[in-house]
């Protein structure tokens, strides 16, 4: 584990935020798509489940790109403003089957806001352990898909395993058109 728990799962619930946009379409478009979403990343709290809600939190994505996108200095003032824009108060909580982790606004909260909180926290200590490379953007030349790479080798360079195999295919093809 490169980060806490609940900063690994906020990073990597943020990324697949971010990437359910792309030009290929949108994978968050009903509020079944942000259930399978919210159960997938084990979030807790207030649920609307109605339209509005699922507008907010798809309206974060071009601010969790750019954050998760940014130079270092440049993520420490979006960081910032999230927080004191949410009044942001961290506390450590325990609840359900979550051992003392981090909270920074109420369960109560709109989803849309806890998640920035929650992505702004993760971000915290990605700035402060210097570790912002484990951020990038795809390998893949036509994908803009954000990668977090929690791996203890730093081997992770594409958003998705279709963007994964698709690169492997297309390398394997060049190999043998060059009779190597
Ligand atoms: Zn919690
Ligand atoms: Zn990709």
């Amino acid at each position: 584990m490169v980060f806490a728990h609940d900063t690994e799962t906020a990073l990597q619930a943020a990324a697949t935020l971010v990437n359910s946009e792309d030009d290929d379409g949108d994978t968050l478009t009903s509020v079944a798509d942000l259930d399978e979403f919210f159960e997938r990343f084990e979030y807790t709290g207030r649920r609307d489940r109605d339209r509005a809600e699922l507008d907010a939190v798809r309206a974060l994505r071009p601010a969790l790109r750019t954050l998760l996108t940014s130079e270092r200095d440049q993520a420490v003032e979006i960081v910032n403003e999230m927080l004191a824009a949410a009044r942001a108060v961290p506390r450590l909580v325990r609840h359900d089957r979550f051992d003392w982790h981090l909270h920074a606004v109420d369960a109560d909260a709109p989803l849309a806001t806890r998640i920035v909180v929650e992505t702004a926290m993760a971000m915290i200590d990605v700035i402060r352990a210097d570790e912002l490379s484990r951020l990038a953007l795809c390998s893949d030349d036509d994908c803009n898909g954000v990668v977090v790479d929690l791996s203890r080798n730093r081997s992770r360079r594409f958003c998705s395993t279709s963007c994964g195999n698709r690169n492997a295919v297309a390398a394997y093809r060049a190999r043998q058109a060059s009779g190597g």
